[in-house]
């Protein structure tokens, strides 16, 4: 671990923030936030943990 430039190479985040649930967890490569499950399935990846934000209680 001592090589300089070796440095740099992962500080590209693969991760943007995904348009529905807003976390950083939208793979920029796949296409697919692995936190909500965005443009992997037409539904939302929602469990009980989380599904209060998403599917639940909020609606407008
Ligand atoms: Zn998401």
């Amino acid at each position: 671990m001592s090589t300089k430039s070796m440095g740099l190479h992962n500080r590209k985040q693969p991760h943007v923030m995904c348009r529905r649930c807003g976390k950083e967890s939208y793979l920029k490569r796949k296409h697919y936030c692995s936190h909500c499950g965005y443009g992997r399935t037409a539904k939302i990846r929602a469990y009980s943990w989380l599904s209060k934000d998403i599917n639940g209680v909020r609606r407008r």
